[in-house]
């Protein structure tokens, strides 16, 4: 008899046969990290010796992020425009990677000369910003195909790109090796991480960026990430992998953890499991209860979608497509549709209308008090549980 409860794969954190299926997960529908709608059926495990929350990369998974990869279109609604993090009341509007890059040049000192490779470069935003502040540098990049590579050409001291799936096959030596948005998508993100340290020079860093679970739900239904990471998860795994701290946060950008770390063992203890648990267990309730309102919401009138990235496209395919409009406040959006459905500013959602604001209960409170006043009645999803 096969256990239905084992899973076949070890934890990729720890190592550990203990994963343990989240059932609950399975109903859920879910989204692409380029924010298409996908059907549920996903598989969630939690590992029961370090706590660690990870999707199973059998073949279900890894045939669905070839056809999820196939079809890739980063930022498809903002002409790939990069997705714009408002810094702070009044700050001016910053592109995600460009804070982040110039947080590691404020964390690490980095000679003027050197090298560095950014592993999931993407269309090469972050080697774009890294460029301006490390003009002297030799930029790399690795991505699965050479799509875009039009794009990074047009980086002043890009060099190469290196269209290789595994980083065990990336030649050479670099100062700084950065994976921002990349590791959470990775089959194998301790023996990536472990690669990645062993492409190092002496003295050199390695740079992650990770959405947080703990404070991201709607990163557990993004079905090409395998790895929903918490702080003590990552940083443990980064340890194993042969990466001692220089810092580990989650201040830089809201909703995720920034780690930088150099070559050297720590020994780190194993995180307890059972926070992992509640994590898991707290975010599948809430994120069907969030479907569950949106539900009630369009019996009782026209109603809107506030958002038109992972979360809002996510509850869109939800509700399968029954909503009469979206609402943005991003201007490259407001004025498109999706699938025929208007994308609105939110003093244009008709007067009489719903806009449901599927964002987390911290922030959604903030966008539904600042945009109360204008005709249609903005709404919150449920209340996280316990609180
Ligand atoms: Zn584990």
């Amino acid at each position: 008899m096969t256990d239905p409860t084992d899973t076949g794969f070890p934890c990729q954190v720890c190592g550990s046969k203990g994963l343990e299926r989240q059932s609950a997960f399975t109903a859920l529908p879910r989204v692409t990290s380029d924010c298409k709608p996908w059907p549920a059926g996903g598989s969630l495990a939690v590992c029961s010796d370090c706590g660690a929350i990870q999707k199973i990369p059998d073949a279900q998974w890894q045939n669905e992020i070839r056809r999820i990869y196939g079809a890739y279109e980063i930022y498809h609604l903002s002409d790939g425009a990069e997705q714009v993090i408002f810094a702070g009341a009044g700050g001016e509007a910053s592109p995600r990677s460009h804070m982040l890059v110039d947080f590691v040049a404020k964390t690490i000192a980095l000679p003027p000369t050197g090298k560095l490779i950014d592993i999931g470069c993407g269309n090469g935003a972050a080697l774009a910003g890294f460029s301006k502040i490390l003009p002297q540098w030799e930029l790399y990049g690795n991505e699965l195909s050479d799509r875009v590579l039009p794009a990074l050409e047009k980086i002043p001291n890009f060099v190469a790109l290196y269209t290789v799936d595994d980083v065990k096959a990336i030649p050479g030596r670099y100062d700084l090796v950065s994976m921002i948005h990349s590791l959470e998508h990775m089959p194998a993100p301790l023996s990536t991480v472990t690669a990645a340290t062993r492409l190092l020079e002496d003295r050199g860093s390695v740079f992650i960026e990770v959405p947080d679970i703990e404070t991201s739900p709607f990163d557990l239904v993004v079905a090409d990430h395998l790895s929903h990471f918490s702080l003590d998860t990552l940083r443990y795994l980064a340890s194993r992998a042969g990466l001692t701290a220089v810092t580990a946060t989650t201040s830089v950008l809201g909703k995720e953890i920034t780690f930088i770390g150099r070559s050297g063992q720590t020994s780190l203890p194993r995180p307890a499991a059972a926070a992992g648990f509640r994590a898991a267990r707290a975010t599948v309730t809430w994120l069907q209860s969030v479907i569950d309102r949106a539900r009630t919401l369009s019996k009782e009138g026209p109603l809107g979608i506030f958002g038109t990235s992972i979360s809002g496209m996510w509850l869109y395919g939800a509700l399968e497509g029954r909503i009469d409009f979206f609402v943005d406040e991003d201007r490259s959006r407001i004025g498109r549709d999706y699938e025929g459905k208007p994308i609105l500013a939110p003093q244009d959602a008709p007067a009489g209308s719903t806009v449901y604001v599927p964002l987390t209960p911290a922030v959604s409170t903030k966008v539904v008090a600042r945009l109360a006043g204008h005709g249609a009645r903005f709404v919150p999803p449920p209340e996280w549980p316990g609180n």
